[in-house]
């Protein structure tokens, strides 16, 4: 008999708000002050998932660390469409950094769906940003993974993607079990049924996850496990100057390679020093 397809989804929790202060103490954003939502990526990752488990049949289990409210993007997963839910909180692993979150998210997976086909995660977060903990899984889980991908089409066990780099369309095969990171250029995240919110938010139960459980050693997680530091967060302050240069145009143009080269040659891609 042909083994079910299973997917796992990654989601993570964000602000619903696109600026919040940051704690000067601590460096991290003050994420109490506003209602959590899905990551806008994540959701497209869903919604990528979803579509294969239309077309091919799937089972989809998606997982979040977090604090307990994050039981609320499970439960719009679930009326979206997804299967199962599972969620990691622990006080102790409060102020992880990416490595540290990579490493829980991967031994969640083992633990709750150790025979995944695929993991899905969103390319980025809204919050962090760091667009690290897809490809640090990767190496957790020593499997493939792509990261960026826009498309994905799964024939047998060969996934076709396809990922915008540069310019350039890539189409990749990759053999399953692996790992995508998915952008939010091709799914269009569907709306959530009031039928499926019911269900989600009524009968579905969560599967409740601790340090323990992960049989995850205390001292490497949390902030004292993490080995990233947030040093300093500040907004940066954008200056403007106006240089109105005057000459001949072959003297305009020199100063201003000159003055710009830096900025000129970033832009079209070349080191323009010495050039005349
Ligand atoms: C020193 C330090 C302390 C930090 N403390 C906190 C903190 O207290 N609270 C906090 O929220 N963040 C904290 N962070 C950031 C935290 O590490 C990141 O939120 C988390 O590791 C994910 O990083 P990111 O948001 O940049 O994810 P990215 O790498 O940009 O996320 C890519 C994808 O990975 C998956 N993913 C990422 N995080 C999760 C998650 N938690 N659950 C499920 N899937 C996920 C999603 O699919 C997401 O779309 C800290 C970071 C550092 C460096």
């Amino acid at each position: 008999m042909k083994k079910m397809l299973k997917l796992v989804n990654c989601i993570k929790q964000v602000p619903g708000v696109s600026e919040l202060p940051w704690d000067p103490r601590t460096g991290r954003l003050k994420r109490n002050l506003a209602a959590g939502m899905i990551n806008p990526a994540c959701r497209h990752a869903l919604e990528a998932a979803l579509e294969l488990k239309n077309r091919h049949g799937a089972e989809i289990t998606v997982i979040t660390m977090g604090p307990d409210i994050a039981e609320e993007v499970l439960r719009e997963a679930l009326a979206m469409g997804a299967d199962r839910a599972v969620l990691i909180s622990d006080p102790k692993i409060a102020g992880s950094d990416t490595l540290v979150t990579s490493q829980v998210l991967a031994r969640a997976i083992k633990k709750a769906c150790p025979d995944f086909d695929l993991v899905l995660c969103g390319c980025h977060t809204s919050d962090s940003e760091t667009a690290q903990v897809g490809p640090q899984m990767v190496e957790e889980l020593r499997i493939p993974g792509v990261s960026h991908v826009d498309q994905l089409e799964l024939k047998d066990r060969l996934l076709r993607l396809q990922r915008l780099s540069d310019n350039f369309v890539e189409t990749i095969e990759m053999e399953l079990p692996g790992l995508v990171t998915v952008t939010t250029q091709h799914y269009t995240p569907r709306y959530v049924p009031l039928a499926g919110l019911q269900d989600a938010f009524g009968e579905t139960e969560i599967t409740r996850l601790t340090l323990d459980d992960l049989e995850l050693d205390e001292s490497l997680t949390g902030a004292k496990g993490s080995p990233t530091r947030i040093l300093k967060v500040f907004s940066p302050v954008t200056e403007k100057e106006n240089t109105v240069l005057k000459g001949s145009a072959r003297k305009i143009v020199q100063q201003l390679f000159n003055q710009f080269d830096d900025k000129i040659g970033g832009a079209i891609g070349k080191d323009i020093k010495n050039y005349q």
